[in-house]
Order: C-alpha cells, then structure tokens, then sequence
C-alpha cells in the first residue's frame, strides 16, 4: 500500500469491525440502483459518512480525452460539474494508475494538489485519502474523503480500509449501471428500427400488386428509398452516441481557426438552403483566438444545427451564424426565423428520438442529432443551450472553452 507518512498509527480494529457493518449496509443500498448520476450521488453520500468527512467526490476515467472526470460531490456537482483532471502529475491521476491509495495529509505542500477545484467551489482541501475504483483488476476511476470532519483529526488505516472496501463495491455498482445505460439504449434503438422496418415491409408488399398505377408504384418506390435512408442515418447517429456514452469515442484536439470551418460548413448546407430559398448570413466578432477542439467533430455539431436551421426553417427564411469570445470560451449561435418549439417540448430537445410532434410531416430526422452535438460539446468542456419562440425562430448556442485547459 503506497500511503505517505501521517496515516501509520496500528488498526483500530473494534471501530474496523463497526465500519464493515456499515460499509455492507451501505452497499446494499447503492447498488439497488441502477440509474448512474444517482448511484455516484449515493456512493460519494456513504464514503462522507463511514470516513466521517467534510466532502467526498467522484471522478471516472475517460477515455476519450485521457482524464479523470467529476462526476459527483457531496458538495454537490454544479459547480465542479464536468472538471477534469489531468492524468500525468495529479494526486487522483496517480491513484489511477498505480491502482494504489493515496493520502496526503497537508496538499499545499503536495505539488499534484490540483487547486483549480477548490478555486471553483470554494471548498478548502486541507488532507486528501484518494482510493481506486477497480473492476476485473482495471482502474476505472478514484473515490476521494477531503478533509476529516473533527478538525485535527488525521486520516487512519481504518479510513484508508473502510474506503477501499466502499470502492471495491462501488466499482461493481458502476460497471452495471453503465451496462444497463448501454442495453437501455439498445432498447431504444430497437424501438425505433421498428417504425420504419414495418414501412419497408408493408410497402414491398403493396409493391407486388399487379393493379397498381405507375404513379403509385413510383409514389412507394419512393417511399422505401427515403425510410431506407433514415435506417442508415439512424444506424450512424446511433453508433456515433453509443461510442459517446461508452467514453469510447476518440477525441483529437488541435488548434483551428472557426472562421473557416464555419465556411466549410455553409458550403456544405447552402445547395439544401437554396433549395427552401433560405439565406444564410455570417457575424463573426474579428481577431478570435485560434480553438482548440476536435475539428471533426465540431464539424458535425455545426452541420447538425444549421441543417436543422434549414430544414425547420419556413420558405424564404433566414439563419444567422454568429461567433464571439465570452468568458474565456468562443460562443457560437446558430439562429434561425423558423417555425419555433412549443415551449412543452423545450425540456426534451436533447433527449434521443426526441422529436417535435410536428416534425415529422416537415422534414425527415432521427432525432439523435442534438443529443449527439450537445454530447460533443460537453466532452470539450462546454455547453448546449436552445432558446425559441414559436413562429419567431430557435437559436442553439454552444460555448468551447478557448485554452481547454483542463
Ligand atoms: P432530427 O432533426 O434528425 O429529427 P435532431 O436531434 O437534430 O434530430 O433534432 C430533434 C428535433 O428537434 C427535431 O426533430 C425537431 O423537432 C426539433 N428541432 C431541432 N432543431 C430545430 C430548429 N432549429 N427549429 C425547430 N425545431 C428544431
């Protein structure tokens, strides 16, 4: 066990006994959910708890970016929502990858101490006890107590063996839950094939009548070709999130300048625009910093907003593209004069398969795009927001933070 000095007093092994009982109690109840954001809630609650200790939180291993992610606090997520930390040179980064404990009883002496979380929620870490979340011999994250309750009070090898203990049955819980987020998608997935599976079928078979009309032949042909086309959108887009939900998509950052992409992309759009005789007008506040983003990627967060700008746009309409530096982020907004979301349908735009009712009849979708771009933008470490009025127009703002500097 690589702990650093301060935690060597012997077992207190009666208080050890007594802490089992509860850890077991503990893992009872955590792993009788399966939903993650609130088993993490639960695990970060019971480690404050049995260590007695003034804040405990979460962070998860992502692939995508290698890092360690916040994914919940007792201190509660909002204000270290979505911080992640780097690998190579942190306190949690070295639990990660020595699969090892770690306690720090004085961090400002430790130069690993990564201070940019106490400075954004004003929390005071004094001591760190950093254990490892493992599954099947493989880190997939670290638990970590900040700070015994009882000032003066240090960390003891109880705390160190009572958090172990919790991890080792959190980790379990973990690799479940994100199991059933994955065999929930999947389900969803197959929901949805269904609809235009059942078209396809129901339509080949009209096509063997021998009394159809050249007209009603052509009108089904047609039919097949634009379902065929969503199933093969519809199998991307849902690979595409699924790689996302996993952590398993690759992410590669370099510097660029948006100016340009964003041309690359209304050329992409403009034939569809001219086509529905919609304008498409650019504001791009002058000298933006270069970003530093998956290129690629951005690229179908930006696609994805301005080809749902056309297609619900009404006749002769407009989008507007704008880009600016606010708060140390480059904000992008996409806004268009069209039909507008009904303000019920507000809360469900970033839910998959969403789609607006009316949507359906205006132009064909999976309704995985949004969900995909807002994913995208997240796992840079910024922001999706969606404001609309109806019959007035929808405008989707995305921020990317311009160092990323994590
Ligand atoms: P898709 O367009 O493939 O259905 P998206 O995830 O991109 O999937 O969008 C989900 C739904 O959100 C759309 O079906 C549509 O109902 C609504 N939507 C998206 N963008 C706009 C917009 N600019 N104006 C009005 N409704 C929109």
């Amino acid at each position: 066990m690589t702990i650093a000095d301060g935690a060597s007093q012997p077992l207190d092994y009666k208080m050890l006994a007594t802490r089992y009982q509860r850890v077991l109690e503990v893992a009872r109840t955590i792993s009788s959910t399966l939903d993650l954001p609130e088993l993490l809630r639960r695990i970060v609650h019971a480690a404050a708890e049995v260590t007695e200790t003034e804040a405990v939180s979460i962070m998860l291993y992502d692939s995508s970016i290698h890092q360690l992610r916040f994914e919940a606090s007792t201190a509660g997520s909002s204000s270290l929502e979505r911080i992640t930390v780097p690998i190579e040179g942190s306190i949690a980064g070295t639990v990660f990858t020595t699969a090892q404990p770690l306690f720090i009883p004085d961090v400002s002496k430790d130069s690993r101490f990564f201070r940019k979380v106490d400075s954004q929620s004003s929390f005071v870490t004094r001591s760190i006890l950093c254990v490892p979340l493992i599954y099947q011999e493989k880190p997939i994250g670290v638990l970590q107590a900040l700070n015994k309750k009882q000032q003066g009070n240090e960390f003891g090898l109880e705390d160190i063996e009572t958090l172990e203990s919790l991890a080792a049955q959190a980790a379990v819980a973990i690799v479940n839950a994100r199991l059933f987020q994955q065999s929930d998608l999947i389900s969803e997935m197959v929901h949805e094939i269904r609809t235009p599976l059942s078209a396809l079928t129901a339509t080949s078979y009209i096509l063997l009548r021998p009394n159809l009309s050249d007209e009603q032949r052509a009108e089904f042909v047609q039919l097949i070709q634009s379902e065929t086309s969503r199933l093969a959108i519809m199998t991307t887009d849902f690979l595409d999130l699924a790689k996302l939900e996993s952590g398993r998509m690759r992410f590669t950052p370099e510097f660029f300048e948006m100016k340009s992409l964003i041309a690359e992309c209304v050329d992409v759009v403009k034939p569809q625009a001219d086509g529905r005789r919609v304008t498409i007008h650019i504001d791009l506040a002058p000298n933006l910093p270069p970003t530093n983003a998956d290129r690629g990627k951005i690229k179908q967060v930006l696609l994805n907003l301005l080809t749902n700008a056309v297609k619900y746009n009404k006749e002769g309409g407009d989008i507007f593209i704008t880009a600016q530096c606010v708060d140390e982020a480059i904000c992008i907004a996409v806004r268009d004069s069209g039909k507008g979301i009904p303000p019920e349908a507000m809360p469900r735009m970033f839910e998959k398969f969403y789609r607006v009712p009316d949507s359906e009849g205006m132009a064909q979708g999976t309704g995985l795009g949004l969900p995909i771009a807002k994913r995208i933008v997240e796992v840079h470490g910024g922001k999706m927001t969606v404001e609309s009025e109806v019959n007035v127009g929808t405008v989707f703002r995305f921020t990317l933070p311009l160092s990323h500097e994590t």
